[in-house]
């Protein structure tokens, strides 16, 4: 299971396509034998629904493999891998063979074949995007646009798996994977997953204009406001709350420029 994917690899899967006018056929005897000897089943039609999607990746990726481990079709611009939980194998694999030969569960025809590979896609493009944004939107005062942001991608995440009213842990499970358990009895996080999904509205957001990195806080300046004669602005005053973001914060959501 991935747990850091980078945004360059993202933009990449976002242009995999999935062919629509795919023609189920029947599997050659090598790829009958090559989902066989990787299944529980030895009985192809039930075998082939023991497989599930576990990844996509792209030629630029470490474990990429230029031939189809189905049917041996070289030149693979992407590989789904493929694994069953019942053998614990995994195969990389292209995308026509898991339409063609319905290997996944829960795909019979063309269309259902397409959609299921359509939507992992679009379900990991998504988890991508939320998990980029989830540091963003755990501060005790995010961005209007992050949460908004956040939403849109959590929204479709669900809409995907189906779900309508989360339940606590299955937002935790899906923004956190393996990490839930752990994060759980943070002091904020538990608390602001809720309201993320139901009401993002309700918690507290900036809603200016992102604040530009160059604002950021360094010891000794002022708090980006012009420069006051250093003489009557020491180093140390106001130590004691220079480094209190929400403090900062208001002062930009006040309007108070620069
Ligand atoms: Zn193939």
């Amino acid at each position: 299971m991935p747990t850091v994917i980078s945004k360059q690899k993202k933009i990449r899967t976002r242009k995999i396509r999935i062919d629509s006018n795919i023609i189920l056929s029947e599997p050659s005897p090598f790829v009958t034998r090559s989902v066989l000897t990787n299944s529980l089943s030895q009985v192809f039609d039930e075998a082939r629904q023991e497989w599930s999607l576990s990844d996509v990746i792209d030629s630029t990726s470490e474990g990429f493999s230029d031939n189809c481990e189905l049917c041996n079709t070289p030149h693979l611009s992407a590989n789904f891998v493929i694994h069953n939980p019942l053998t614990e194998r995994s195969l990389r694999v292209g995308s026509r063979c898991i339409i063609r030969f319905g290997v996944v569960k829960g795909s019979v025809d063309a269309a259902s074949g397409s959609l299921i590979l359509n939507n992992f896609i679009s379900e990991r493009n998504n988890l991508i995007e939320l998990r980029t944004l989830l540091s963003s939107v755990m501060i005790f005062r995010p961005h209007a646009q992050d949460l908004h942001d956040f939403h849109n991608a959590l929204k479709k995440v669900l809409d995907i798996k189906g779900i309508k009213e989360p339940a606590l842990e299955q937002l935790g499970e899906i923004c956190y994977e393996d990490r839930w358990s752990e994060v759980k009895n943070d002091r904020l996080i538990p608390h602001r997953l809720m309201p993320l999904w139901k009401n993002p509205g309700s918690i507290d957001a900036i809603r200016s204009k992102r604040i530009p990195k160059d604002e950021v806080f360094v010891e000794g300046k002022t708090l980006g406001y012009k420069k006051r004669k250093s003489s009557a602005y020491g180093v140390g005053a106001g130590r004691s709350n220079i480094y209190k973001v929400e403090r900062h914060v208001e002062r930009k959501d006040s309007g108070i420029k620069d």
